[in-house]
């Protein structure tokens, strides 16, 4: 594996100010902030965001996708309340900075992409040291779909607007585990942010957060 970028104090100055404005927005979770202080976002982006990968903004990627904002990234990570060696799944490898944040809380993360141009490329190219890549695997699929072959999962995060709940993501999710995910609202402009509790195979629990933007959650592959 090679790294080619480097984390320079100028760097890790600008992370620690993104940390300070997260902090500020209301990201309470000192776990999550000390994750995304050690995790270089800008390994995650083209080296054209270099002096702006530590705004607090969303980025193209490859295949027209985008980096979450880091607020998103911190308020979804900061809901799932992860705890060392659960077993995560992930819709949405995108750019797999926050699969990554999943790995530094210590989960074991099963991401999947629908576009295969971007699974390939992090799959071959992921930006860091071997002790976050055998923690994170990468499959090509569809989310809606999930990965039966490995259920039961602790926790499991939608990184794109679901147009609807997933019903055998529910299937897939431990009793007592959580989902998260960014749901469509009724007029399509935005989503809200859902925490569902499995309480067991009938039961359910949901509650409701802030409003945010993702790009679409889509059936089947690219
Ligand atoms: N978690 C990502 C955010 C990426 S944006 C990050 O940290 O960078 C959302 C991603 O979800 C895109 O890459 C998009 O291609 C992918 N996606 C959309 N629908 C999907 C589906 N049904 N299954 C898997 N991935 C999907």
């Amino acid at each position: 594996m090679m790294i080619t970028k480097q984390d320079t104090p100028r760097h890790k100055g600008m992370r620690e100010r993104l940390i300070g404005e997260l902090r500020e927005k209301g990201i309470k979770d000192e776990t999550v902030l000390r994750a995304m202080q050690k995790i270089p976002r800008h390994y995650f982006l083209d080296s054209a965001f270099d002096k702006i990968a530590y705004e607090d903004r969303a980025f193209p990627i490859e295949a027209e996708q985008t980096i979450s904002q880091p607020y998103t990234v911190a308020y979804q990570s900061s809901l799932l309340e992860i705890k060392p060696f659960e077993k995560v799944l992930e819709v949405g490898t995108g750019s797999a900075y926050q699969a990554t944040i999943l790995a530094e809380l210590g989960a074991f993360v099963y991401t999947i992409e629908r576009k295969k141009e971007l699974f390939d490329v992090r799959k071959s190219r992921y930006p860091f040291e071997k002790q976050y890549a055998i923690k994170i695997k990468f499959f090509y699929g569809d989310g809606f779909e999930g990965l039966p072959q490995f259920a039961p999962f602790d926790k499991i995060i939608i990184t794109a607007a679901a147009p609807e709940i997933p019903q055998k993501l529910l299937k897939q999710l431990k009793p007592g585990g959580l989902m998260v995910l960014p749901l469509d609202k009724e007029d399509g402009s935005k989503q809200v942010m859902i925490r569902i509790r499995k309480i067991d195979d009938t039961r359910y629990d949901t509650e409701t957060f802030e409003d945010f933007s993702f790009v679409p959650m889509l059936k089947g592959r690219d």
